[in-house]
């Protein structure tokens, strides 16, 4: 089998070779890594089942000139020959043959040596680890013999973007160009790297979700990119080609979800072009349903989809940026300059992609360099967006300070108000209580005096004017309580009634002064007769007198009585030059009183005694 293919290939290419060897490209004469596109043939094969073997020759005319550098044909789902011819006449005959565009699906490169036939078949639908060079890109190694020519067939069919950057290489300087290139992507990608990592470790330390967002539309950024490059195949999951074919749409999708939440929140867009807003909103939508839906939807589509969305939302983004950089604000600024690179980058990347400019270096890489230095500048947004933010929190929070100084301004004047009423009113409290303790106290002492001067008046009321001896009001009193109280324990109890002899013919004879001073007299001599304590002289009234004898039997109150008759006629007044004698007449009762017996009763009987010593000659004493 193997023999009878070598054989009709060898068949074709002497075919063939008329034509081919008519124009074939002196390796010698081109410089390394030079775009090969005006020096192929290309013919495209609409129903994408030609082989090999049914190939037109050479001469044919539906092999068509490339007129470019790249032949690029947009997106088309017709397989695509290319056709070149080389010989060397050089010395060096290790060479490499590259197709330097990375997602392509389907590869096959059919190197026509002279005697033989070289077939690889390469694309990002087949496993990495199938490639002869480990390699980004679509390369295979080609060796030249010297004097001969070898022909070289790539047939291609893709659903992504139809670009044939065709290169070959002198094997070393292959190599040597390489470095160069590894050394720059990885400073690429690594500040990239190195920006996300470090707008992460500040989202952790400052809490501040814009970096997060920073981070995550540069992590979409770098996988999109590293995936259009073919990096993330090589490096990252060389064994998922199913996956790999899908992961160009799906990072450029979450590219364009997360860009546009972070750049509506940079730009506050919520509130300063709600209208802008609302629009980023749906296209965040459409991103993430492009995103899901680019699983089943043929890739053509989902990517045309959402270049296109990538096309009005970086627009929007531009235009709202440079709105608000007009209107003064600092991080629109930054913004706006950082956008326009990534913009004209992502322009450049898309016309290039749908075909419509001529793919080269400069546009290839535009991206990168746009990404390069907006990466940067997006840092210098965000810090004004944060020095920003807390510019606006450090004058909330002085305007917070000053409010609440007045508030305790204001309550410390009230507090002081307060405090002054508190000492008003201790001081107004202080003084009534001593007002109140100065009146009480004179109140207590009115009191006393009161009660000094209703005792005074009540001796009074018992005291006769006159003699100073107790009156007929006191005496009842005490008879009242002296009469019970030998009632009750059952003793005698002796009343003396006296009256002096004569007195109204002393009075008529010597006048009433004279009378006054002799009933004084007889008092205090009464008195004089009664030594014991208990014993109470009172003043009857008129010239009549009374004595109590408590405890005291009739033997003892006729002793008393007699004692007084005696002392009484002994006792001379003298007034001016007059010289008065006196008797007087006593009456005596006793009794030791029963229950049923009446203190009035007591002095009746005395009365009695006292009218027969009247009756019998006066100046004596007569018992009841
Ligand atoms: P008898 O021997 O019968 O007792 O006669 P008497 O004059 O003493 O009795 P009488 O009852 O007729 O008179 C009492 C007199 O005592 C009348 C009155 O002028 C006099 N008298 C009464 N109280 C006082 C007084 O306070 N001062 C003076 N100076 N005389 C008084
Ligand atoms: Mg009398
Ligand atoms: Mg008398």
């Amino acid at each position: 089998m193997k023999m009878l293919r070598q054989l009709l290939l060898s068949i074709c290419f002497l075919l063939w070779g008329d034509c081919v060897f008519a124009a074939p490209l002196d390796v010698n004469s081109i410089k390394s890594g030079d775009l090969l596109g005006k020096h192929s043939l290309y013919l495209a094969d609409d129903t994408g089942s030609l082989t090999l073997e049914q190939l037109p020759e050479a001469t044919d005319d539906r092999w068509r000139p490339v007129t470019k550098d790249i032949l690029s044909l947009g997106y088309t789902s017709t397989a695509i020959w290319n056709r070149l011819a080389f010989t060397n006449t050089g010395e060096d005959t290790e060479w490499m043959f590259e197709v330097a565009y990375s997602v392509l699906d389907k590869v096959d490169f059919y190197i026509l040596y002279p005697n033989r036939t070289q077939v690889y078949q390469l694309g990002d639908l087949a496993k990495f680890d199938e490639r002869p060079i480990n390699h980004r890109n679509f390369v295979v190694p080609l060796s030249l013999p010297i004097g001969e020519t070898v022909v070289v067939m790539v047939r291609v069919s893709s659903s992504t973007s139809m670009q044939m950057p065709l290169k070959l290489w002198q094997r070393t300087d292959f190599y040597d160009h390489e470095q160069g290139t590894l050394l720059w992507q990885g400073m690429y990608f690594g500040l990239i790297l190195v920006m996300i990592f470090y707008k992460i470790c500040l989202y952790f330390y400052i809490k501040e979700e814009q970096y997060l967002n920073y981070a995550a539309s540069f992590t979409s950024f770098v996988l999109f990119q590293a995936t259009i490059s073919g990096f993330s195949y090589q490096f990252l999951w060389p064994q998922l080609p199913l996956w790999n074919d899908h992961a160009l749409p799906i990072f450029l999708g979450l590219l364009l979800l997360t860009e546009s939440i972070f750049v509506r929140s940079l730009l506050g867009l919520s509130s300063r072009s709600p209208r802008v807003s609302i629009f980023l909103r749906g296209s965040e939508i459409l991103a993430a349903a492009a995103m899901l839906l680019s699983v089943f939807v043929p890739y053509r589509f989902s990517i045309f989809f959402l270049i296109v969305l990538a096309l009005l939302i970086n627009s929007f983004c531009l235009a709202v940026g440079v709105k608000q950089w007009l209107e003064g604000d600092k991080a629109a600024k930054f913004f706006t300059i950082a956008w326009v690179g990534i913009l004209v980058g992502a322009v450049l990347l898309a016309l290039s992609k749908l075909g419509i400019i001529e793919r080269n270096v400069f546009n290839e890489n535009a991206l990168q360099i746009g990404t390069t230095l907006s990466v940067v500048w997006l840092s210098f947004a965000l810090g004004e967006y944060i020095a920003k933010q807390s510019r606006e929190r450090q004058r909330s929070k002085e305007e917070a300070l000053g409010f609440a100084l007045n508030v305790a301004e204001e309550r410390k004047g009230k507090l002081e108000a307060q405090e002054e009423t508190l000492k008003l009113q201790e001081a107004a409290n202080a003084n009534l209580e001593s007002q109140v303790q100065e009146r009480t106290s004179m109140l207590e002492k009115t009191m006393l005096e009161l009660e000094q001067a209703n005792a005074k008046l009540r001796q009074l009321s018992y005291i006769d004017e006159l003699t100073d001896i107790y009156n007929r009001r006191y005496f009842n009193k005490k008879l009242e309580t002296e009469f019970k109280r030998a009632q009750r324990i059952q003793v005698p109890l002796s009343l003396l009634l006296l009256d002096i002899d004569h007195f109204k013919l002393l009075n008529d004879k010597y006048g009433h002064l004279v009378g006054d001073a002799c009933l004084k007299t007889v008092a205090k001599v009464f008195q004089s007769c009664l030594p014991r304590a208990e014993d109470t002289l009172a003043r009857f009234g008129g010239e009549e007198f009374v004595i109590l004898l408590p405890g005291t039997a009739e033997e003892g109150a006729l002793s008393v009585a007699e004692r007084i008759l005696q002392a009484v006629a002994n006792e001379v007044v003298f007034f001016e030059d007059l010289e008065v004698t006196m008797t007087v007449s006593i009456g005596v009762a006793t009794k030791c009183p029963s229950s049923t017996d009446y203190p009035k009763e007591l002095i009746a009987r005395a009365d009695v005694a006292l009218y027969q010593s009247k009756s019998s000659g006066r100046n004596r004493i007569s018992v009841a």
